[in-house]
């Protein structure tokens, strides 16, 4: 027995963890134009998370608006477009992939493996995605912005799996625990492997299932073998 689809988290799993001293430099930047203290607004993004992430302040514009009226200004047009590029700017940042993220996703597609991406993630993600070198390699993509619900919501894995013409037990699911991703992927029937890369402990993640009790891999390029010999998934 072998899989027919792998299906991977987004942020701290294609992409390398972010630490919290990325998040503040990133919060002063889009501060900085609405005139607004850092620690105020990184507590506004953050507190803002829950709605962001199912789409609820529609375009970035409107979230950027939005959220420096909650802050107390009211932004003009200049200043609301500098914080908005800004923002856009270090959302980018955060849309690299680890060094084995692709060529592993390659070797994936050559073995006849399906592909989704599966992510928690806010419009700037949803807007960029399609323009990213991930894009051609993937089968199907579930942004939770896009879907109005979050991991572990079931619905999304489910989701995936149809978008992925795969049933639910033959998909293999790889996170690195956010959204306690991994116990909603075992709930619908998906085997779930985490990555536990070396930057693994710097993350600053949301509800993470840091002692999450089944297997993982070290690297993403072990993916590979695992996909072809589920035996070599071993907790
Ligand atoms: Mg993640």
């Amino acid at each position: 027995m072998s899989f027919s689809a792998v299906i991977f988290d987004f942020f701290g799993t294609l992409t390398p963890s972010t630490p919290s001293g990325i998040w503040d430099e990133h919060a002063a930047r889009s501060a900085a134009p609405l005139g607004i203290p850092v620690e105020q607004w990184r507590r506004a993004l953050d507190e803002s998370f829950p709605e962001r992430a199912v789409g609820a302040m529609g375009d970035l514009p409107r979230t950027i608006r939005t959220l420096a009226r909650r802050c107390g200004v009211d932004p003009g047009d200049e200043a609301l477009a500098a914080a908005t590029a800004a923002r856009l700017a270090c959302q980018r940042e955060l849309f690299v992939f680890r060094d084995d993220a692709l060529e592993t996703l390659e070797r994936l597609r050559r073995d006849g493996l399906r592909i989704g991406v599966l992510s928690d993630c806010t419009i700037e993600l949803a807007e960029t995605l399609p323009t990213l070198p991930l894009a051609p390699l993937v089968d199907a993509v579930v942004l939770s912005c896009q879907e109005g619900r979050r991991k572990p919501d079931p619905e999304l894995f489910r989701q995936v799996a149809r978008e992925l013409d795969t049933p639910t037990g033959d998909c293999l699911y790889v996170g690195d625990g956010g959204g306690d991703e991994l116990s909603g992927a075992t709930a619908q029937g998906m085997t779930a492997v985490m990555l536990r890369a070396g930057d693994w402990a710097i993350n600053d993640a949301h509800a993470r299932e840091d002692s999450w009790p089944g297997p993982f891999f070290s690297t993403l390029s072990h993916v590979v073998a695992a996909a072809g010999d589920p035996a070599l998934i071993t907790a």
